[in-house]
């Protein structure tokens, strides 16, 4: 089995990143379609023919890079469970401790391990492609501390959901999916009330706004939306990145607005305070809870057929792999392969809704600042800074935006300004 997993792999593997290079490097064309050629939509009319250059490299790299790691994931767990080291693990774990609390945490954590390491080398190409091409500024020891946060908040999240977890599975054979899903509930709105106040600071230092007099001018436009000027916050990322960002995040008494430096230092103010719009947008009409309420409903239909699956997969293959039972915690690697196969089918669904919200803030904020050259303005100049592509093609579009394109925003507010000529 081990020998026809290795040669299956790299033979679909290769042929797979063959068709992913044929794809980015020559199926497809880079730039705009001709009826936006000439537009404010059309990069040629607002980048310099080298920052066009370089774009257009950057986004052919990333998106291979990106493509090239999603299956990547996958492989792993199934070489886990082939090669037997999940049942390594696991007896790792009966030597240590005769207590599956101190088994199953120390499993979590020599997979996330074994995975970690087995990724770094993407990961690492990834940081290297946005050094290269200038957008992230970010030293090596900086970066490095940043993973091993990610690192450490991952396994202590995942060891304690993951114990839970296999507890409810040895107790509750046939419901343990739904017991889970009604803990997740409350973990969840736990989860997003701590992110801005207590995980966000451990990479980030956030403070209220420093150049006072677009301070004032910001909570102005806050006020006229009912948002509280404490709900407002700037954050270091010009240590890090050129790019420029903006979102919203938190539940209750602990949902900000969040301003990187770098949107407000390089843009104008009137381009700031269209984004400030957009992102007011997203706090007026609840976009957060709206989110939190699509993420409980998907990890409903997600944990049920998990559970399905997973019992499948056990009768079916579990002896071979190195479990006969569900609540071994040896299967976990199928359990994460199943859930991450999942998310992935689901994703396309989750980011045309996210897009849905995205194009719903950009009508809002236009339409509080009524400034479309301001508006259009600030999303060219995002584009220039990110070296971002205004219209990716469908496969990156419909698997990784949760934004609409460039084309597409530029393009909503172009015609924006139509209207508002028309009715003068
Ligand atoms: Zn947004």
């Amino acid at each position: 089995m081990k020998k026809k997993f290795v040669t299956w792999t790299i033979v679909l593997y290769a042929i797979y990143g063959l068709l992913l290079g044929l794809y980015f490097f020559q199926w497809t064309d880079i730039g705009v379609p001709p009826a936006y050629e000439g537009t404010a939509a059309d990069p040629t009319t607002f980048m310099t023919e080298k920052e066009l250059e370089l774009s257009q490299e950057y986004s052919r790299y990333k998106n291979f890079l990106s493509f090239l790691g999603e299956p990547l994931e996958w492989i792993i767990y199934l070489g886990v469970m082939i090669f037997g080291a999940s049942v390594v693990f696991k007896n790792f774990g009966k030597q240590i401790s005769r207590f599956r609390i101190i088994q199953i945490p120390l499993f979590v954590l020599l997979l996330q391990t074994l995975t970690t390491i087995l990724l770094f080398p993407l990961d690492y190409a990834r940081r290297w492609l946005s050094v290269k091409y200038g957008i992230s500024t970010q030293s090596f020891s900086s970066w490095m501390r940043d993973e091993l946060i990610g690192f450490w908040i991952g396994f202590i999240i995942m060891a304690l959901l993951i114990t839970v977890l296999y507890f409810l599975i040895k107790k509750f054979e046939k419901r343990w999916w739904l017991i889970a899903w009604v803990l997740m509930i409350p973990f969840l709105f736990f989860m997003m009330y701590l992110q801005p106040v207590v995980i966000d600071p451990l990479y980030n230092d956030f403070t209220e706004l420093q150049d006072k007099q677009l301070e004032e001018k910001i909570l102005a436009l806050a006020d006229e939306a009912d948002v509280p000027a404490d709900r407002v916050y700037e954050v270091n990322m010009s240590e890090k990145t050129n790019s420029m960002n903006a979102y919203v995040n938190g539940i209750g008494s602990n949902l900000r607005i969040v301003l990187w430096d770098t949107t407000l230092n390089r843009l104008e103010e009137n381009e700031v305070l269209f984004i400030m719009a957009h992102e007011i947008g997203h706090y007026v009409m609840n976009h957060l809870y709206w989110n939190l309420a699509g993420v409980i409903v998907a990890t409903f239909f997600g944990l049920y057929f998990t559970y399905h699956l997973l019992r499948y997969a056990t009768r079916r293959w579990g002896e071979r792999l190195g479990f006969t039972k569900v609540s071994d915690i040896a299967s976990l690697p199928m359990f994460f392969l199943i859930l991450t196969m999942l998310s992935f089918l689901s994703s396309p669904v989750e980011l045309a809704i996210s897009r849905n919200a995205e194009t719903d803030a950009d009508q809002y904020a236009i339409e509080m600042t009524e400034d479309p050259d301001a508006a259009i303005g600030s999303f060219q100049e995002l584009t220039v800074n990110g070296l971002s592509d205004v219209h990716p093609p469908a496969l990156v579009k419909y698997l990784r935006y949760g934004h609409p394109t460039m084309m597409e925003r530029i393009h909503m507010l172009e015609s924006y300004q139509g209207i508002d000529v028309k009715e003068e």
